[in-house]
């Protein structure tokens, strides 16, 4: 069997590209020229109260300057909330949503008030599932009429989900950088209960990240997810969410974050160094790869 394998680089247009996701495009970009497969490129602009046209623009000005080149046309986000909607829709069907009207200053309190309360892997605190006992309702309704947000019944979910609940996970057998050393996938058990019932839709927010990128990962046929280690905890979330919509199972690379000098995660709302600032300041796109540990191909 000769899959053609599919690689994706999925940003959100809510900052300017840094060097972090310089270096999970070229990634990306790298590991499927080097296997003959296909790169895409997905705008994940459903939070619409922060992304922005510019940076999306930047997005693409950025990317072409690095070199690299992607399929078209690209898949925006913004424009399949009716696909995120079916997937909810399934959801719901199998009795696993429910209306919630608490705040997160609400659930704050209540963490407060119960000393070892658990956090999520993000480290907010789980919700106290108050509004879990209340009459159900269809969630189109709940949506519509606004105000709820969407959770998941994480009991109810993952006993449906049943048993055996794993991803594999790129690792390299062996010492890294040892002559023995191979490549291989590790199977990681996943554990979606640790992030509580989470939120899966809110009126302002009809799908929220968890939904749409297993979503768009399956419709894409995205057979790698390559993609930074701050989303290796959600994985478990992603499986979960999988096994339940009947979507295939692609493999896991969880890459290490590129830091900066003090030895912190860059990120957009710290102002971390932009492409286009670098750019701007002289650097070329090869200095880029370089940089980040990439051989520019001859191609
Ligand atoms: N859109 C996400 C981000 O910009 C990445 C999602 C993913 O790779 O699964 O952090």
């Amino acid at each position: 069997m000769s899959e053609r394998r599919i690689f994706r680089f999925a940003p959100s247009p809510n900052g300017y590209l840094h060097l972090g996701h310089a270096y999970s495009a070229l990634l990306n970009f790298t590991l499927a020229r080097g296997c003959g497969g296909r790169f895409l490129l997905r705008i994940e602009d459903i939070d619409l109260g922060r992304v922005r046209p510019a940076f999306e623009a930047a997005i693409y000005e950025d990317l072409a300057w690095l070199g690299l080149e992607w399929e078209k046309p690209v898949r925006r986000q913004s424009e399949h909330f009716d696909d995120y909607a079916a997937a909810l829709e399934r959801l719901d069907a199998m009795g696993l949503l429910y209306a919630c009207g608490c705040k997160r200053s609400d659930i704050g309190h209540f963490a407060a008030e119960h000393p070892g309360w658990p956090r999520d892997p993000d480290g907010a605190p789980l919700y106290s599932g108050i509004c879990r006992e209340k009459p159900r309702r269809p969630a189109r309704e709940i949506l519509a009429d606004g105000g709820e947000a969407l959770r998941l019944d994480m009991a109810k979910a993952t006993a449906l989900a049943g048993e055996g609940l794993f991803w594999r996970e790129y690792c390299v057998r062996g010492r890294e950088g040892a002559p023995d050393a191979g490549e291989g996938f590790f199977l990681t058990p996943a554990n979606p209960a640790q992030w509580g019932d989470v939120v899966l839709a809110r009126k302002d927010t009809p799908a929220s990240y968890h939904i749409a990128v297993v979503v768009d990962d399956a419709l894409q046929g995205v057979s790698d997810i390559v993609r930074g280690r701050d989303l290796f905890f959600a994985t478990s979330l992603h499986r979960l969410l999988q096994r339940l919509l009947s979507l295939p199972e692609p493999r896991y690379r969880h890459h290490e974050l590129v830091l900066d000098d003090t030895g912190e995660k860059l990120a957009k709302s710290r102002g971390s160094t932009t492409l286009r600032a670098l750019r701007e300041a002289g650097i070329s796109a090869a200095e880029v790869w370089r940089k980040l540990g990439f051989q520019i191909s001859a191609e």
